[in-house]
């Protein structure tokens, strides 16, 4: 019996930084998203589809079984929480660090100071672990500008060079976690799926470990 496989992938990094994992596990692409308007590529395997979404959905997708696997973030999934998932592997890809960040010279609001981010999730959860009373501020992007403007004091962001922050003349002041991007897999694709998922991880992780 033919198992058939969907994999969740997300443009930009992420996809080129797998490429070579999935050439491991044989899989190559028959298109590439960044020329291609297609959502769900074919692979050389016949029975192995990509579909390529934003970072964000990478999870929600595993998890509902809309694809078997997928690769994201791990901000992306301590923001999503987990839940429906295997995380079995590191991948040890697009590694960088989730950060508290601002203006060192920044007086904050003395009641409750505000957070702009777009990990709205992982912010609460990690003052209130600390009895730090915030005012968390949702945002999509350019998280860096919103201290420039007042909108907010601090922002929580990925950081990798640092080099973002400092042309906006902040800094990296709390550490929150290290980042790097992790294969998914859906409970229920494990159980029914598991020699062939098994396979692909084995063979992922020889070049992870190379
Ligand atoms: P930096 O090298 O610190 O200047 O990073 C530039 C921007 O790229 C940051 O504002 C981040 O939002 C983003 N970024 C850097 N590394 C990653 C990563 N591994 N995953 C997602 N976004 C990233």
């Amino acid at each position: 019996m033919t198992v058939h496989l969907t994999i969740a992938l997300s443009k930009g990094r992420i996809f080129q930084e797998t490429l070579p994992l999935l050439a491991a596990a044989g899989i190559v692409p028959a298109d590439d998203p960044e020329t291609s308007r297609k959502l769900i590529l074919d692979t050389n395997q016949s029975d192995v589809k990509l579909v390529i979404i934003r970072a964000t959905d990478v999870p929600i997708y595993v998890q509902h079984g809309a694809a078997d696997l997928g690769v994201a973030g791990k901000d992306v999934l301590l923001e999503h929480g987990g839940e429906g998932l295997y995380e079995p592997l590191d991948l040890r890809i697009a590694r960088c660090r989730l950060m508290v960040a601002g203006d060192p010279n920044h007086q904050p609001r003395l009641s409750r100071p505000r957070i702009a981010t777009k990990y709205i999730n992982t912010t609460r959860r990690w003052f209130a672990d600390q009895g730090r009373q915030v005012e968390v501020i949702k945002l999509y992007g350019s998280m860096e500008l919103a201290p420039l403007v007042g909108l907010a004091d601090y922002i929580v962001d990925v950081v990798d060079t640092g080099n973002t922050l400092k042309a906006n003349g902040l800094a990296p002041l709390e550490h929150i976690a290290d980042i790097s991007s992790r294969l998914i897999i859906n409970k229920a694709a494990m159980k029914m799926k598991h020699a062939r998922i098994k396979a692909i991880m084995k063979q992922m992780a020889t070049v992870i470990d190379a």
